[in-house]
């Protein structure tokens, strides 16, 4: 597929980012990838380079789109690299502080009209908007985890977000092959507000020794239809991912039901953060 000419910066080469970078590199746009780790970069590159052989190797996609989609993506430890994107795609930790300063930092780089998408998975696209000069133009785009398997783009508005905004990100969502839905601005939207709960129970269930990790994760699956238990699901997120997101929702809206588990923090004080370190609620080292 040659380039349609439309240039995205992604931000953040993490579990995310690389999947980000891929989907739109796969769907024929020029891809800047940027991280502050080089490693990461070049980690990122691997990992989409194997996902793409897997799907070549389903048939998917072929040989040829693989090899172009690679070649659309450049990658830099400077921001900058987001002057003359019609669309940065913010993918770093979900620390508030962290994104608050790049997206006052994007708001300088990018080009006036671009939009700011961020894959946050819990902080308030209102409060992110708030430290750019265009707010209109700043929209959530939640992608899911594996980015090129998972359907679900969740597009959210924040209270400044301009309906031109949400039309244009809704278009990409679907020119990505993915399916978008549109949902309003609350801590967690709808997607991790109705999943963590869930996963923080099962974390409580295994601290209190109602069931081991097996148990817990047979039960959803078997009796629930789950594809996935709640905790192998929070060991493929990250369990410092999980950890943020409980506590946004738990500070933000202030309810006890949304306190992380102590064995959550735990497991996060030791490095435990699930598959990308290794070790979570299961052994990945092997
Ligand atoms: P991650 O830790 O795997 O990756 C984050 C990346 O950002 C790292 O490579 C890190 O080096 C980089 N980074 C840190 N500071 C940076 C900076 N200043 N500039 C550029 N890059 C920087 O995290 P992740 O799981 O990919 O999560 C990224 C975002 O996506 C978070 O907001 C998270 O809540 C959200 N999200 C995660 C999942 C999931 O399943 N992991 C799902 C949906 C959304």
């Amino acid at each position: 597929m040659p380039s349609n000419g439309m240039k995205v910066a992604v931000i953040g080469g993490g579990t995310m980012g690389n999947g980000i970078a891929h989907v739109f590199a796969q769907s024929g746009f020029d891809v800047a990838l940027v991280d502050v780790s080089k490693d990461m970069l070049e980690k990122a590159l691997a990992t989409i380079d194997k996902n793409m052989s897997r799907q070549v190797k389903k048939e998917i996609i072929d040989e040829a789109t693989k090899d172009a989609a690679l070649k659309r993506i450049d990658t830099s430890t400077d921001l900058k690299a987001a002057k003359g994107c019609a669309l940065v795609v913010e993918a770093v930790p979900e620390n508030e502080d962290l994104k608050a300063d790049i997206y006052k930092k994007l708001d300088d780089i990018a080009p006036a009209d671009a939009i700011l998408a961020s894959n946050t998975s819990s902080i308030p696209i209102t409060r992110l908007a708030a430290n750019t000069g265009r707010p209109d133009k700043v929209i959530g785009m939640h992608f899911m985890n594996p980015v090129p398997m998972m359907q679900l783009v969740e597009i959210v508005r924040g209270l400044a977000t301009s309906d031109a905004t949400a039309e244009a990100v809704v278009k990409l969502a679907g020119d990505l092959g993915k399916t978008p839905i549109v949902v309003n601005d609350s801590p967690g939207f709808v997607s991790n507000r109705v999943l963590m709960p869930m996963i923080n129970e099962a974390i409580y269930c295994l601290y209190e020794g109602v069931g081991d990790a097996e148990a817990i994760d047979g039960v959803m699956k078997l009796g629930m239809n789950h594809p996935l238990g709640p905790l192998a699901l929070a060991d493929l997120i990250g369990l410092d991912v999980c950890l943020f997101i409980l506590e946004v929702l738990h500070n933000d809206l202030g309810e006890d039901k949304y306190r992380p588990c102590p064995l959550l923090r735990k497991h996060v004080d030791a490095g435990w953060l699930g598959r990308k370190s290794g070790r979570g609620f299961y052994d990945y080292s092997k």
